[in-house]
């Protein structure tokens, strides 16, 4: 029996899935694979385990013993939803547990368990038959991650080994039930692929009341500056219309918060209501007292098109000022993506401070996976960041690009939850028409495929062409990955796993850096190689001097870090006439900075010739210090990357325990600087390990006799395609003397390739 508090049970009531329940049991208990399409905010993803868990799966004395599993494509929302769903069944966080790179909550007690896809194919490798689980729902198979369509595909086929295993023995192995879902109808790839499932698998729509989105296109499409596109729409919605959550999609971190900044600062909101002025209240109350009778009105068409609006109106918005609209009541803004904590990210759920109005500037996160309640508006850039990856040569870069039309479609319906909405497109509806795609390609034809390769010989699965994707990669894509998998050692001649690919696919890191474990093990090298490289598997932990605090650009393109560079020297010469209070703001900006500054050549230490050592530098540094929030700060680096690699090199060091017995290796907090030897023996991991990413100073195969001073503007020339390369100004050999040799982490492009992650490769 589930006890559910009546609140909760309420809101259950609501929600599209739960009038379809007994249909989804009943096609669930008659067919092996079930697809589930509804839209998004349908319940597909907190109610499905819970009908499960009712039905009697998971229970130890059923028929259905075995866990059940939910993957998400997402970590954000592994980990929220397995708390949502806990709740929900007022169950702890054991028994409904999530697990995801870094963290996890299960245990032998674990019931329903909700994890990130990547997981749940690391599991597939050391049991095929995923014996454990009952039942598997594959959730937001739509957004056709790599993971999602591998697992869909190796799941065709554990599908059709526990249904025979589940005859010839009795009753020990039971046949596993898939589920998966979806918030598109697009769902072809998977119902019509004969080899993935034989019997075509039936599809349960859910129907969910949606209620109709007005959408709006801009007259004209801004060049770049979307950001304060959004910060205009924001402000008019905000003091024009009535009450309703406001929902920004942006494409990156960066945007989002220096919208949520401008926001804040234009409609300030404090948390407590003893620092709020009388004044304040007063206005507020003004304010609901307006939007009552306003929300007794209907928008009218003409209202609900900003666009229309006066000039005098956009001319108050450009006056950026700290002025109260007077009919403004507080804003409360909360941004929304991935590298937030989790903690942090929970709180869009919450409802927003009386008197306030919510207003959400989220990634792509907020499409699918996550339902904001209450949003009514809806305020669309129309852009995704998405990593392409060149086959070729290498290159990788992150492209600012417009979505499909599917996906701005999705973004809009965002609007139409609990009542009618308005979305309102950051571009024109010609832009949308002629230069918007139908569909996002799927993931496994823009990135990188070894790993995957890799984990897929690791499920013994050999003949990688003959693999039922849902839409096969290119052949000659697949064989260039084989192709590097047997240069690194991890498959034999004919392509089968060796012991080492083995140890390799155990680790939950790319094939490259499992390589340079295995090849760090000299000269006691290997905690600094497991350092390194889990602090090159999580995102870059640097705060960059243009994300600090104040710092008058925020923009993330790498070219403009050049410009920003320019702008703060011009700045600082421009100094003049300025209020008492301007001046002591600078003079912190600019204390700020040189703090920061300092700390940079700290962390370069005594041999700044290699950013990853820079980063070793840091990550021991942190762990000496006991990993403290303070260390970051005074540090410039991110407490929750920090965080991440200092777990993921407890987790690197416990597998390589587990399943390397020879080796002698442990995690030590007061880790000593490498010795002289170390630290060549460990540049020469570093540069075994980017072999096939070296770059040659154009000016030495040129001969040329020109000197430089720093590495600005010298061109670099890599093995692949013939694109020139250039040092990135976050390097710390950006302003040395430029080096002959280097190897790099990535290639980044924007308008010139960029190096980053750069170690000097000695000439001896
Ligand atoms: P779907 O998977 O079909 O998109 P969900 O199951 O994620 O739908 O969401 C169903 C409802 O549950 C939504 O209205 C959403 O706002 C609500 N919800 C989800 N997580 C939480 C949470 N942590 N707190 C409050 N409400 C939540
Ligand atoms: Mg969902």
């Amino acid at each position: 029996p589930v006890k559910r508090n009546q609140e909760i049970q309420e809101a259950r009531m609501e929600l599209p899935i739960c009038a379809e329940e007994q249909i989804i049991m009943e096609t669930i208990s008659n067919n092996p694979v079930v697809i589930i399409c509804g839209e998004t905010g349908s319940g597909k993803t907190t109610q499905v385990p819970q009908f499960l868990y009712e039905a009697g799966y998971g229970s130890k004395d059923s028929d259905n013993p075995g866990i059940i599993g939910i993957t998400q494509p997402r970590r954000v929302a592994a980990v929220s939803m397995s708390k949502r769903v806990a709740q929900e069944l007022s169950l702890n966080e054991q028994e409904v547990s999530y697990q995801i790179r870094f963290d996890a909550t299960v245990s032998p007690k674990t019931i329903i368990k909700f994890m990130t896809d990547g997981v749940l194919l690391r599991e597939l490798a050391n049991d095929f038959l995923l014996s454990k689980y009952s039942a598997i729902v594959i959730d937001e198979a739509h957004e056709r991650s790599i993971n999602t369509d591998i697992l869909i595909g190796a799941i065709s086929r554990v599908l059709k080994l526990r249904a025979e295993l589940s005859k010839d023995d009795e009753g020990k192995i039971k046949p596993l039930k898939v589920i998966i879902m979806s918030a598109t109808l697009r769902v072809s790839d998977f119902i019509q692929n004969k080899n993935l499932f034989d019997i075509t698998p039936p599809v349960i729509n859910v129907n969910t009341r949606q209620f109709p989105v007005s959408i709006h296109f801009n007259k004209r499409t801004p060049n770049s500056d979307y950001v304060s596109e959004a910060f205009k729409k924001v402000c008019k919605i905000h003091t024009k219309l009535p009450h309703g959550g406001i929902l920004v999609f942006l494409s990156g971190q960066n945007e989002i918060i220096l919208l949520c900044k401008k926001l804040r600062k234009k409609f300030p909101f404090l948390m407590q209501n003893q620092f709020k002025s009388k004044q304040m209240l007063e206005k507020e109350k003004t304010f609901r007292e307006v939007e009552k009778v306003k929300e007794n009105e209907s928008i009218t068409s003409k209202e609900a098109d900003l666009d229309t609006d006066s000039e005098d109106f956009e001319e108050n918005l450009e006056n950026d000022e700290m002025t109260m609209d007077e009919h403004s009541r507080p804003l409360y803004v909360l941004p929304l993506y991935s590298l937030l904590s989790t903690h942090a990210q929970l709180r869009v759920f919450e409802p927003p401070p009386e008197g306030t109005r919510l207003c959400v500037v989220a990634t792509n996160v907020a499409e699918t996976s996550l339902t904001i309640p209450s949003i009514k508006y809806v305020v669309d850039c129309g852009k995704v960041k998405e990593r392409l990856y060149d086959v070729v040569t290498g290159v990788q870069s992150y492209i600012v690009n417009w979505t499909s039309k599917a996906s701005a479609d999705q973004r809009a319906g965002r609007a139409g939850r609990t009542g009618p909405g308005h979305c309102y497109r950051l571009f024109s509806s010609a832009v949308f028409n002629d230069q918007f795609q139908q569909f996002t390609v799927p993931e496994i034809h823009r990135m990188p495929i070894e790993g995957t390769v890799l984990q897929m010989k690791a499920m013994n699965i050999d003949t990688v062409c003959n693999f039922p994707f849902p839409t096969p990669p290119d052949r000659g894509h697949l064989h260039k990955a084989e192709k590097l998998l047997q240069y690194m050692n991890a498959l034999d001649e004919n392509g089968r796993i060796t012991e080492l690919g083995r140890t390799m696919a155990t680790f939950p890191i790319s094939p490259r850096f499992s390589k340079m474990l295995i090849i760090g093990q000299q000269h006691g090298c290997l905690p600094y190689i497991i350092a390194i490289i889990s602090a090159l598997s999580v995102v870059d932990p640097f705060i960059k001097d243009y994300q600090l605090e104040n710092s008058t650009n925020s923009d993330d393109d790498d070219d403009d870090v050049e410009k920003e560079y320019k702008e703060v020297r011009s700045n600082e010469l421009n100094n003049i006439s300025e209020s008492h209070e301007a001046i002591l703001q600078k003079k912190r900006q600019k204390l700020i900075r040189k703090k920061f500054y300092d700390v940079q050549k700290k962390h370069a230490g005594l041999d700044p010739t290699s950013d990853l050592l820079k980063l070793l530098n840091v990550v021991g540094a942190y762990e000496y210090e006991g990993c403290s929030e303070n260390f970051c700060e005074s540090n410039f680096v991110r407490p929750k990357a920090m965080e991440e690699i200092h777990k993921l090199r407890g987790q690197i060091t416990n597998i390589i325990q587990m399943n390397c017995p020879g080796v002698d290796v442990c995690l030590d907090p007061k880790m000593k600087p490498p010795s002289s030897i170390q630290l060549k023996a460990i540049r020469q991991v570093i540069t075994a390990g980017f072999i096939d990413q070296v770059a040659i100073r154009k000016g030495l195969i040129d001969k040329s006799s020109k000197t430089f001073s720093s590495t600005r503007n010298v061109e670099y020339c890599t093995m692949w395609g013939d694109d020139i390369a250039f040092i990135h100004p976050t390097s710390i050999l950006y302003h040395n003397k430029p080096p002959d040799f280097v190897v790099y982490q990535e290639l980044h492009k924007t308008s010139k390739v960029w190096m980053k992650g750069v170690t000097v490769i000695e000439s001896s």
